[in-house]
């Protein structure tokens, strides 16, 4: 019996077989084609020596292959492998070589990076997107259709998901199928997800939020996703109005870009019932500008680790607690913790730790860190937070990105988003530069609007009302981009190579 995702496109088949379940470029696919593809794909897979609990990787932006290739690989009980498009040729064959992927399959677009590591990464065959080089399409129509009989278990993996490495190289952690399915149940019972959803999937799938807090849930229930290949804010909208979108999740900077497109004041949006975000810190000003619009607007929190919710605001407090994020969802048991692991009152700072059916068995062929990680059975995220006295978690920052003045803590995405209320910023990220007098000071680095005239003064000046001293930057630099990773995270480490120097 097949307990796992492998199974999932058999069981919505027999349920609601015409129902579309994917649309791709204006081409839409039921649910029982979808399962008949899955099937072939699994049978052609085993055709290339896939066995159970070998890794299948896939490199290749937003396509029904991606989707096809998780299900399939889960009907054999192979272990996914999504790999991120933007990473270079070297960093995807560490990638393969770490995870030991026995099959990868390819997109067109990654199609020369392949060809330029075929070899060194230790894998038996690549399957190609495209129809003229012998690739997927041929292999699924050569396969068998009957139903691929393999039994699977909850607690068997069912992939190995990256982390963004944000702060260091990233880790693979393994995500049982009972892990992805605890984290889809998570987001059904807490988001109210209904049958009907059309969900917009413009975030990447190879990463965690855009998978599993949008796509799989919505395909467990039998709605439909409309997958599209690379985030565009003017085509985001376009879509959401010609396809009736209801549901929706972005990073803070897909969310920032849309608001600020010349659509945006025009568009029609009476179809969107939920818009969820996180992923990196969600500035007010932003969530401002959707409640604006009547849109249900919510923050989520949570790491790949945890396959990934942990914590998710209500919409029935959506704008009471805005700038939250949130309670723990349905089966995650969240704590705000000291470093001795006690719960710290309401209003102090703390690591938030997780517990939970939806929390990792461990980071793949990394013993060490997977022990450092947890904490009986507790799982240490690194992040800081506070929760309020109604037990609302306020996200403070990532740990690690904490700056230290005068003995003071200063976590930058609070003065960032203090920065951000200015609407001449586009973007801001602080980071601490070393400091004779007080060991550390924060140093802004500012993207201000086009044809703004925006000064240093101007930037430091309003945070005295709403900062103390301590928190306020000592020095603003302005630049014309932020860099980030594909998942919209800032690259603090970047900006500290760049711009972290002592000095005015
Ligand atoms: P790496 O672990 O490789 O350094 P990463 O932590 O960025 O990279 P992900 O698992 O994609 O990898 O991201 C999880 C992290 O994103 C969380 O630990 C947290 O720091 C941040 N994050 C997620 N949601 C929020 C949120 N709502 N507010 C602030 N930060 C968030
Ligand atoms: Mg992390």
């Amino acid at each position: 019996r097949n307990e796992g995702l492998g199974s999932w496109p058999a069981r919505r088949a027999r349920k609601t077989p015409n129902r579309p379940a994917l649309v791709y470029q204006d081409q839409s696919r039921t649910y029982a084609e979808t399962h008949e593809r899955v099937t072939r794909l699994a049978h052609a897979l085993r055709g290339l020596g896939v066995r159970r609990g070998d890794r299948v990787a896939y490199l290749g932006p937003n396509h029904p292959a991606f989707l096809e290739t998780l299900f399939a690989a889960g009907a054999l009980g192979a272990v996914f492998v999504p790999l991120n498009t933007r990473l270079a040729g070297p960093e995807i064959a560490y990638q393969l070589a770490d995870s030991g992927a026995a099959v990868l399959v390819y997109a067109p677009s990654h199609a020369e990076l392949v060809d330029g590591i075929r070899g060194t990464a230790g894998v038996r065959a690549y399957v190609p997107l495209e129809a003229d080089r012998g690739g997927y399409e041929e292999l699924l129509a050569a396969a068998a259709a009957d139903p691929v009989d393999e039994p699977v278990g909850l607690d068997d993996p069912c992939m190995i998901m990256y982390t963004s490495g944000t702060t260091g190289r990233p880790k693979g952690a393994v995500l049982t199928h009972g892990n992805i399915t605890w984290n889809t149940v998570n987001v059904l019972v807490d988001h109210d997800l209904v049958a009907d959803e059309v969900a917009l999937v413009s975030a990447p799938l190879f990463h965690t939020a855009g998978l599993n807090m949008l796509t799989l849930p919505v395909l467990l229930k039998g709605g439909c996703c409309v997958l599209v290949e690379r985030f565009d804010p003017d085509a985001a909208l376009e879509l959401v109005e010609r396809h009736r979108i209801t549901f929706m999740f972005g990073v803070p900077t897909m969310f920032q870009q849309i608001a600020r497109s010349p659509r945006w004041p025009a568009a029609d949006l009476s179809s969107l019932r939920l818009l969820t975000c996180g992923g990196a810190p969600v500035p007010t000003s932003l969530i401002a500008a959707y409640q604006e619009r009547g849109l249900t607007f919510l923050q989520g929190y949570g790491m790949t680790e945890a396959s990934p919710g942990v914590l998710f605001l209500d919409s029935a407090h959506a704008v009471a607690k805005a700038g939250s994020a949130g309670v723990p969802h349905f089966f995650s048991d969240v704590r705000v913790v000291g470093p001795d692991m006690q719960a710290v009152p309401p209003g102090e700072t703390g690591e938030v730790v997780v517990k939970g059916p939806h929390v990792m068995s461990g980071y793949w062929g990394l013993p060490e860190e997977t022990a450092r990680a947890f904490t009986d059975g507790w799982f240490h995220t690194g992040d800081a937070a506070r929760v309020d006295e109604d037990g609302y978690a306020y996200i403070v920052d990532r740990i690690k990105d904490m700056i230290v003045s005068g003995g003071e803590n200063i976590y930058p995405a609070e003065v960032e988003n203090a920065i951000l209320a200015d609407p001449d910023v586009l973007e801001c990220a602080v980071i601490g530069v070393p400091d004779d007098t007080w060991g550390e000071v924060g140093r802004a680095i500012v993207v201000p609007r086009a044809g703004s005239a925006l000064t240093a003064e101007r930037v430091l000046a309003p945070l005295a009302d709403r900062l103390a001293k301590y928190k306020i930057p000592k020095s603003v630099v302005f630049t014309d981009a932020i860099p980030r990773n594909a998942a919209g995270k800032v690259l603090k480490a970047r900006l500290r190579a760049e711009y972290g120097a002592a000095g005015p």
